[in-house]
């Protein structure tokens, strides 16, 4: 009875995994003092607080396009203008969207334009603007919680099918559930860097879109239920790797494979080259093995991996693949003594445990259905749908995005551009729509007022 009531707490457990919005924090790596916002569709509201806890209060209703949201740090506070129109200085900011067709713009400015990663970028929801303890802006994403993953999907891999996009939403989906609270303490739950998951813009791409809805409610969890890891990688170089072997945990799910299908991709193979002398002195000074012994030698020179190894005399292959900086673990040596040199053939690139992101498009172009994709790299790990999970980003752009394609296929060509990208055209389809209602209510006979340029 108890084994039966622990199988339905799991149980439970996976099917309540959800969230409907999640809060980002954006330029993370880059220390960012003064930001200006300005706003690509529909308006937001724009409020203030003055004080930690202190109350909140609308300082702008309905800021949109045209206008422009100044924050910089001052003290220990922000001194916050609109337009040049200076409205004092605040503990924190929010920027509530009006409705769900609102897409801001965020630029770093003055000397913050020029740091790395501080390039402008485009987001869906609601902005939080506060401090950070070093005095530099914290900028913090609330945003819907699929729009989120199709964001992730987009910045985490490439590709030209909406399979690729399914499965990478799914893995990004069953991660970001699962480890909801990573940054809890901090005041929001993801970073939006490579330490949770990349979300460097907002997802503008139909094919991407289009796959993380196909994946709506679907996450990957074992067979209590529970949601998985699903550690993932650029390319596995023909085999994938143990949990065990690159960390500690030996999971079931994240077995060694046959991967064929890395071979001939992007990231399949590499080389490098090292003097033998530093080769060398690296085992014997950082791992105190005998390079004089003529049995260690022979074994640092010739070192082979016909399938894939954990440790070289000992010592782990992640040690040397970080000390190093190599591509990955999987690799042998051969001396080259004319040179000085040894010679590091590589295969594959990351980690290599559970999905080659480069098998996986490969396979995906092979015509293999997305759960077999994902069930090769995650052993014996089921899918499992929430018919529950309902967000409004699958809601709009569903059939919408089937108009949009259908209508680029008979134009034969898609216009790209800042102002008019695939997102941005199926909010003005929508907002078209809703103005056509209006039109038609007030027959009114001045077209213009209601026709957009698209
Ligand atoms: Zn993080």
């Amino acid at each position: 009875m108890k084994r039966l009531m622990l199988i339905a707490t799991l149980l439970l457990a996976a099917f309540t995994a959800s969230a409907d919005h999640v809060k980002v924090r954006l330029y993370s790596t880059t220390s960012i003092s003064t930001l200006n916002i300005s706003f690509d569709l529909g308006s937001y509201n724009l409020y203030g607080i003055s004080a930690k806890g202190g109350e909140i209060q609308l300082l702008e209703d309905m800021v949109s396009e045209g206008r422009s949201v100044l924050v910089y740090t001052e003290g220990n506070q922000l001194h916050v203008s609109v337009n040049e129109d200076d409205l004092g200085l605040f503990h924190s900011l929010r920027l509530e969207a009006t409705d769900t067709a609102c897409i801001l713009c965020l630029n770093p400015v003055g000397n913050d334009a020029n740091a790395p990663g501080a390039k402008q970028r485009t987001y869906e929801g609601d902005l939080e603007v506060g401090m950070l303890p070093d005095g530099s802006l914290c900028i913090v994403n609330d945003v819907e919680f699929e729009t989120y993953i199709a964001g992730v999907t987009q910045s985490e891999i490439y590709g030209h099918h909406s399979d690729i996009f399914r499965i990478q939403a799914i893995i990004s989906r069953t991660w970001a559930l699962r480890n909801i609270n990573k940054h809890a303490s901090d005041g929001y739950n993801f970073c939006d860097q490579v330490h949770c998951q990349a979300y460097l813009n907002r997802c503008i791409r139909p094919d991407i879109m289009m796959g993380t809805i196909q994946s709506s409610g679907e996450t990957l969890v074992d067979s209590t239920g529970a949601l998985i890891e699903t550690p993932f990688h650029s390319n596995s170089g023909g085999q994938t790797a143990n949990s065990e072997d690159v960390w500690r945990a030996a999971l079931p799910y994240l077995r060694s494979v046959p991967d064929t299908f890395s071979f001939r991709m992007r990231q399949s193979d590499w080389t490098r080259t090292i003097p033998i002398d530093r080769w060398l002195n690296y085992f014997s000074r950082t791992h105190k093995l005998n390079t004089s012994d003529s049995t260690v030698l022979d074994s640092l020179l010739h070192f082979t991996q016909e399938s894939r190894r954990a440790r070289l005399l000992g010592v782990p292959l992640t040690r040397v693949r970080s000390d190093m900086q190599l591509k990955s673990t999987f690799f042998s040596v051969t001396p080259d003594s004319a040179s000085g040199n040894v010679i590091l053939h590589g295969h594959g690139y990351g980690h290599g445990v559970g999905l080659s992101q480069e098998g996986a498009i490969r396979m995906v172009t092979l015509g293999y259905s997305y759960d077999s994709i994902l069930f090769h790299y995650y052993t014996g790990a089921v899918i499992h749908h929430d018919p529950t999970a309902n967000h409004s980003y699958v809601e709009h752009y569903a059939d919408r995005l089937a108009h949009i394609i259908d209508e680029d296929s008979r134009k034969q060509t898609q216009v790209r551009s800042k102002k008019d990208d695939w997102l941005g055209r199926l909010f003005r389809l929508r907002d078209r729509e809703e103005r056509e209602e209006i039109y038609i209510e007030a027959e009114q006979d001045n077209e213009q007022d209601w026709q957009y340029e698209w």
